[in-house]
């Protein structure tokens, strides 16, 4: 495909630019180094005046050659011309729908959740000095000297987990202030692995030597996992089968590093891929429904249902059986005493519609009146 072929282009571009940089700034410190020097010298003894004037002018001589600034100026002209064609073959292969830019324009852009999802994103890549460029650039201090550290020490955590180096990141855990019930996972995968070696006299040490500060809070975890020693050697044939599934381990390393990052409010994964991926998802979605686009403002609610990937679904919703719309804050669900749910909406207008204030629920026969129901918080 085109549009990948053009990619793959940039791509190839900018690792060809960044080396050809990084040679024009190793040769610029070179030679400013040998010029220090030759100052250290100077003030040293400052009969050497004549070769000082001689580092001067070598100094000049090698920055005429290497013209540091012109050359990185080559080098982003050279990257845009490959940006610039990828942009006119997008526009090429996407006819732009004017309806769709309408709605864009009503719902306006959040500038505060991108400027935070970029400033992540540079976290996330490793590149902190430029996070710290671009909040004092934009003005912000979204991510804090703290913070920052602290995300950096759990991008260490996870990358070990990635890696499967269970005992590295237990030692790793400290740095990251891990919540009590993660550490214990950790502990119970090192045990399960070692359950997994047949090794059950040294995985009874293990549980002896570790387990003892989460007695309180994960005994019947801990019971469980006590009960598999005696499926030692037999583990996936026991009813404790799930610890010997392959993914047990990545899984649960998922779950860890997945929780690690929301305890300190970091996304595991970028937002700005995120949002790349869940618009090449709603894309065709929203070409369909234009023309219906265009009829509502967009407010606290999308008027079509967007179908995406369970990965891409981060929040639960609740939509009422009986006006079929999308709860929220100002209509949560309601929660009757029968177990069924309907929107305060719902409620509302059967508690209304009632003549002794008691109403049928809308799905089965138990009545109930408006008093009666509890909302529901969905998380
Ligand atoms: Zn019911």
């Amino acid at each position: 495909m085109e549009l990948t072929h053009d990619l793959d282009l940039i791509r190839k571009r900018l690792k060809i630019g960044r080396s050809h940089i990084a040679k024009t700034t190793d040769e610029l410190i070179s030679t400013l180094d040998d010029f220090l020097q030759a100052a250290d010298q100077l003030s040293v003894n400052p009969t050497q005046d004549q070769e000082f004037s001689q580092s001067v002018l070598q100094l000049f001589t090698e920055t005429q050659r290497i013209l540091p600034l012109k050359a990185v100026l080559a080098e982003h002209r050279e990257t845009y011309a490959y940006i610039s064609r990828l942009h006119k073959d997008i526009e090429l292969k996407f006819t732009v729908n004017p309806e769709l830019l309408g709605t864009q324009k009503a719902q306006g852009l959040r500038r505060d959740l991108v400027d935070k999802m970029v400033a992540q994103q540079f976290v996330l890549e490793g590149t902190v000095e430029i996070c710290e460029d671009f909040q004092q650039v934009r003005n912000l201090s979204i991510i804090s000297p703290s913070l920052r550290e602290q995300y950096q020490a759990t991008m260490v955590f996870i990358r070990q987990l990635e890696a499967g180096d269970v005992d590295q990141a237990l030692q790793w855990q400290t740095q990251v202030c891990l919540p009590v019930r993660l550490v214990f996972m950790l502990h119970k995968a090192k045990f399960v692995r070692i359950l997994k070696n047949r090794n059950a006299s040294e995985a009874v040490k293990y549980a002896k030597e570790h387990f003892e500060p989460f007695t309180d809070l994960e005994k019947p975890e801990i019971e469980r996992l006590m009960g598999a020693l005696i499926f030692t050697g037999n583990l996936s044939e026991s009813p404790y089968r799930d610890l010997a599934h392959p993914d047990f381990e990545s899984q649960l390393f998922r779950h860890i590093a997945t929780e690690a990052c929301r305890s300190i409010g970091l996304p595991l994964s970028s937002g700005l891929e995120t949002v790349i991926a869940a618009g090449v998802q709603a894309m065709p979605q929203l070409l369909q429904a234009a023309p219906l686009l265009q009829d509502r403002l967009w407010r606290t609610q999308f008027p079509v249902e967007m179908k995406l990937s369970p990965d891409l679904r981060f929040h639960s919703l609740f939509v009422c059986p009986v006006t079929k719309e999308v709860t929220g804050a100002d209509n949560p669900p309601m929660l009757l005493p029968c177990g069924h749910a309907i929107s305060r909406h719902a409620l509302e207008s059967l508690a209304k519609s009632s003549a002794r204030g008691k109403f049928k629920c809308p799905t089965c026969p138990v009545e109930s009146g408006s008093k009666d129901a509890m909302q529901l918080v969905l998380s």
